[in-house]
C-alpha cells in the first residue's frame, strides 16, 4: 500500500522510509506541508504520516486544510508533544491516529495497517469485474470463484485497475502505484507484471490502449 510520509528531518525520514519498505509499504517522502497538500490533491495514497513541525508551518494547519477540501485519506501524526490536550486537538482536527516520537517502525506499521483496514471496511469491501473478484482487505483474488495466486506487485496492479473501471492508467501511473515516485524502474517492469496477471486471470480482462495505457472495462 502506498504511504505519503511528510517529515523534514532527514535522518528520521530516511529511517522511516527504509523501515516501512521492509514492512511492505511503498513510501513517498516529502519535507514540506504545502508540497504534501499538493500531492494529496493530485495523487492517490492509502495513508499519510504527518510530522507536525514542518519548515513551512504547523502540520495541524495542513491537515485541517486537507480535511476542509474533502480529503479522506487516513492520517497518522508523528508528534514530539505528548500532552493529552494536544492529542485531542489533533484527533479533532482531522488526524486518525498519532504516535509520539521516536516511533518504533514496527508499531508504526501496525498502526498503519489498522487505519488501512478501517478504511477498507468503509469502502466497498470486494471489487468485482465480470467474474473477477478482488478483496483489498484479505488480498484474495478469484476468477469464477476459483482462487488465483498473485504476487504483491501483480495484486497492486490489478487492484489499481479494477478500482477505477473504465479509466485508462498510463504506464507511469502504474509505476507510481508499484514503486512510488523516485524509484529507478526497469521500463519493462509493468509489462512483465501485467503479462503475468493476464496469464492468471485471463487474457482479455485488461485492455492495452496503445500509446496511452491500460484499463479494465470500457
Ligand atoms: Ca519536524
Amino acid at each position: 500500500m502506498r504511504v505519503l510520509l511528510v517529515e523534514d528531518d532527514n535522518l528520521l525520514g530516511d529511517g522511516l522510509c527504509t523501515g516501512l519498505s521492509q514492512h511492505g509499504f511503498t513510501v513517498d517522502w516529502l519535507r514540506h506541508g504545502q508540497a504534501a497538500l499538493h500531492a494529496l490533491k493530485f495523487e492517490s495514497f492509502d495513508a499519510v504520516i504527518f510530522d507536525l513541525g514542518l519548515p513551512d508551518g504547523d502540520g495541524t494547519q495542513v491537515i485541517k486544510s486537507y480535511r476542509d477540501l474533502g480529503g479522506r485519506v487516513p492520517i497518522l501524526v508523528l508528534t514530539a508533544r505528548g500532552d493529552i490536550s494536544n492529542k485531542l486537538a489533533l484527533l479533532d482536527g482531522g488526524a486518525d491516529d498519532y504516535l509520539v516520537k521516536p516511533a518504533d517502525t514496527r508499531e508504526l506499521a501496525a498502526r498503519l495497517r489498522v487505519l488501512l483496514r478501517r478504511e477498507e471496511g468503509r469502502r466497498v469491501p470486494v471489487l468485482r469485474f465480470e467474474d473477477i473478484e478482488v478483496d483489498p482487505t484479505s488480498y484474495r483474488v478469484s476468477v469464477k470463484d476459483q482462487p488465483v495466486e498473485l504476487t504483491h506487485s501483480e495484486f497492486k496492479l490489478l487492484h489499481a485497475l479494477i478500482r477505477n473501471p473504465g479509466m485508462v492508467l498510463s504506464r507511469e501511473r502504474l509505476e507510481e502505484v508499484l514503486y512510488g515516485w523516485n524509484a529507478d524502474v526497469d521500463s519493462n517492469a509493468i509489462q512483465v507484471h501485467l503479462h503475468n496477471v493476464r496469464r492468471k486471470i485471463g487474457p482479455d480482462v485488461i485492455r492495452t490502449i496503445r500509446g496511452v495505457g491500460y484499463a479494465i472495462g470500457r
